[in-house]
């Protein structure tokens, strides 16, 4: 069974990794071009943008939010989310 998937490998044109062929998806009669680690690091990222652009905060402040407070709002969001929404609320008492 599937005896030649333990023979080939490939090169992953992301992390350019030869990789046994069996780290790729396969899409129909080809293999996925990105290894399944870099696929799955890819969809985090995504995953992770997607949900930080469409959070209320953003969308709410975008017409005011630099991209230094859009760096500094992720990585404080990551630190302490509570710490977040003290620094907005204090942020917008001053202004
Ligand atoms: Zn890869």
């Amino acid at each position: 069974m599937n005896k030649e998937m333990n023979i080939f490998t490939k090169i992953c044109s992301k992390c350019h990794l030869e990789k046994d062929i069996k780290m790729f998806c396969r899409y129909k009669n080809t293999y996925q071009s990105w290894c399944k680690v870099c696929q799955k690091e890819y969809r985090i990222l995504w995953h992770e943008e997607n949900a930080y652009y469409n959070h209320e905060w953003y969308v709410n402040n975008k017409d005011s939010v630099s991209q230094r407070q859009l760096k500094n709002y992720k990585k404080i969001k990551k630190l302490n989310p509570e710490q977040h929404l003290f620094n907005s609320v204090r942020s917008s008492a001053r202004s």
